[in-house]
């Protein structure tokens, strides 16, 4: 079971979490490893202090003066990450021996954190590897609090960060690929403590050969859920999210959009690239490979069946089972008789296109050969309309 960061967001909505898994635990009836993401917004504070720490600062008189600003952005920084774990800790968990030992953990992690951004600062670059570093501290932070939460209810358990339950990545930082022994790896380090109690795995996380964190992507934890769940063959991947499972449409365009109960892995797949941010695109893959199961379910309304993902494909008598939507694209028309018969117009447009590093989303041409009409980032589309220009001389491009 993987929770998300809007499932976790303060101490009430953890402890909100911990009583579900207990519920599903059912005394140990079932085995459960959980995955967790940061709690909601921290990843993104922490990239943002990152960048921070890496501007000049100016002082009154205008001259560079980075180590007292930086220093006052890093304190006020770590005290309002502290209060905030700090004040989950205190809401999620009533023991105070429990709350003590994870406050403990907590202050030893932020120590930690200090440092490394104070290290950032002094160099004033952030490699895509120190960021990986900086951002694994939301998931270190909120796993063992997670995992506190469960015993203060009775429940034994233990945290994990990626690396340490097996979770052995390339060294793409940033977007890292599971090498294929951390499905071995996180077998054995994690199915042992199945009989005991319940493992609880920080999401997004892993560490490549040498022991240097790295990350899966932003929204990773969904596809740690998913290596973690084909890595133990569990019997189902469930995703607890805030919404009660994919939708026939983003119910914020659209009312009276409706849920879908199943799914194939393909057309799952197909919505996530499309933009239906429910779960990581990548999600999918491990499960696919053993047949498992993926279900999408609403951690605010757990008692909802939600959407269920699988191999087989389940014809529907609707014909189009969801519309997604990518937003801020552009669509470019090329359009001319002379395109009509010409071999080789399709190969300098997008030629054209490729060499200035402009990605084409989707591409149509007509059956008349008269028009080809692709889609581009909206941000890309000045930068497409010249490369084009340029490629077929067309003179002066106006605004
Ligand atoms: N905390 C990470 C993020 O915000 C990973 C996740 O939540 O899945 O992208
Ligand atoms: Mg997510």
């Amino acid at each position: 079971m993987k929770f998300g960061g809007s499932s976790i967001s303060n101490g009430e909505k953890i402890k909100n979490v911990s009583h579900i898994v207990r519920n599903y635990y059912d005394n140990g009836k079932n085995e459960i490893v959980l995955v967790v993401s940061a709690l909601s917004g921290v990843t993104d504070s922490l990239i943002s202090v990152a960048k921070d720490l890496i501007n000049d600062f100016l002082d009154k008189t205008g001259a560079k003066n980075n180590k007292f600003y930086k220093k006052d952005i890093i304190d006020d920084f770590i005290q309002k990450t502290k209060n905030r774990h700090i004040s989950a800790i205190k809401d999620a968990i009533s023991d105070e021996d429990i709350q003590k030992s994870v406050i403990d953990k907590e202050e030893d992690i932020l120590q930690e954190l200090n440092e490394v951004l104070l290290g950032i600062s002094y160099i004033g670059e952030l490699t895509l590897r120190s960021l990986d570093y900086i951002m694994s501290f939301g998931e270190r932070m909120s796993a063992p609090i997670v995992s506190a939460s469960l015993k203060s209810i009775g429940i034994n358990s233990a945290s994990y960060t990626g690396g340490e339950a097996g979770l052995i990545t390339d060294d793409k930082f940033g977007s890292a690929r599971p090498l294929s022994v951390s499905y071995e790896l996180i077998k054995s380090n994690i199915e042992p403590f199945l009989k005991e109690g319940i493992p609880v795995i920080t999401g997004f996380i892993g560490k490549n050969k040498k022991g240097i964190i790295t990350t899966l992507g932003r929204d990773g934890s969904d596809y740690t859920a998913s290596i973690v769940g084909a890595a133990i063959d569990s019997d189902e991947i469930w995703i607890f999210t805030d919404v009660d499972g994919i939708m026939t449409s983003d119910p914020d365009l659209v009312p009276d959009a409706q849920m879908i109960p199943v799914l194939s892995y393909l057309e799952a797949m197909e919505l996530s690239y499309f933009g239906a941010s429910v779960i990581h695109p990548r999600t999918l893959e491990p499960a696919m490979s053993k047949n498992i199961c993926v279900r999408i379910k609403n951690t605010f309304n757990p008692s909802k069946p939600g959407t269920a993902i699988v191999r087989a494909f389940e014809k529907s008598n609707k014909v189009v089972k969801a519309i997604s939507c990518i937003k801020e694209v552009a669509l470019i028309s090329v359009i001319g008789a002379s395109m009509i018969g010409t071999p080789g117009v399709a190969a300098k447009v997008f030629s054209a296109l490729a060499k200035e590093d402009i990605n084409v989303i989707m591409i149509s041409q007509g059956s008349s050969e008269a028009n080809i009409s692709f889609v581009v980032k909206e941000s890309q589309i000045n930068d497409g309309v010249l490369a084009l220009h340029n490629e077929f001389d067309l003179g002066t491009l106006k605004d």
